[in-house]
């Protein structure tokens, strides 16, 4: 399965820095054996869609409203973001989930919005440290899977999941590659509970703390489909040495 590498940048940016950033990863692109996407604030999707046209670029959202329309100050649709042709939407990052308090209901609830617009959800799920020295680790991925594939198990084979273990992002920690392995299978075997077909399908992306030096190794992993780079997707080097490692 073609590998995908996925820049979240959070909330960085800005239009001289983007254009500069874009322009530099652009240089490699006929390299590129992966698929290549940005996950940017949604300022800036007008100006991806510029950059990115004629290459092979993708680019999206970090979030997607639940809504379709109406008194939902500051929330953005899947029709606004598929007006901006975004091919991606991150869906239940561990940042919404802690600091906007997303349940696992709205999670799949925004996954749901965005497949309806043709826009394909990242759905991310991982543990916190505290639930991984409890031994939850499984239970809790397990769960926030289920809500997903609840409502969504039609077409589970049109999603991207990312297993982000939440004491990674950010911290420098990496999960080593058979700690990464072992969730991915995990994931896995649920998804081919619910569709041994899709189960084939999916992508499945770890995020926490990738890098140019650790993205070869966890790349390698038999269930590790991609990466979601949040840090190292802000320097177009590193971004496109972990590109060339995938
Ligand atoms: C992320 O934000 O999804 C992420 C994985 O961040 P980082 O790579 O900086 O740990």
């Amino acid at each position: 399965m073609k590998k995908l590498i996925a820049g979240n940048w959070k909330m960085n940016g800005s239009l001289e820095s983007n254009a500069a950033l874009v322009q530099g990863l652009l240089l490699n692109a006929q390299d590129w054996k992966c698929d290549v996407a940005l996950c940017v604030p949604a300022p800036y999707l007008s100006q991806l869609q510029n950059l990115s046209k004629a290459s092979p670029l993708l680019f999206g959202a970090q979030d997607v409203s639940m809504h379709d329309s109406g008194a939902f100050t500051g929330e953005v649709s899947a029709g606004m973001l598929k007006d901006f042709a975004c091919r991606y939407a991150i869906v239940g990052h561990s940042e919404r989930r802690q600091f906007h308090l997303e349940s696992d209901a709205l999670v799949a609830a925004k996954a749901q919005k965005a497949l309806a617009s043709g826009i394909t959800p990242i759905v991310c799920v991982g543990e916190t440290l505290q639930e991984r020295e409890a031994g939850l680790t499984e239970e809790v991925v397990k769960r926030q899977l289920a809500a997903v594939i609840h409502l969504n198990g039609h077409c589970i084979s049109e999603i991207v999941l990312a297993y982000e273990p939440v004491w990674a992002i950010g911290t420098g920690k990496t999960a080593t590659p058979e700690m990464a392995q072992q969730v991915h299978a995990v994931i896995r075997a649920a998804l081919a509970r619910a569709d041994a077909t899709a189960a084939t399908k999916i992508r499945i992306l770890y995020g926490g703390s990738m890098k140019p030096d650790n993205a070869k190794e966890l790349l390698a992993m038999s269930d590790i489909d991609g990466g979601l780079i949040g840090g190292a997707s802000l320097k177009a080097a590193d971004f496109l040495a972990i590109a060339a490692a995938a």
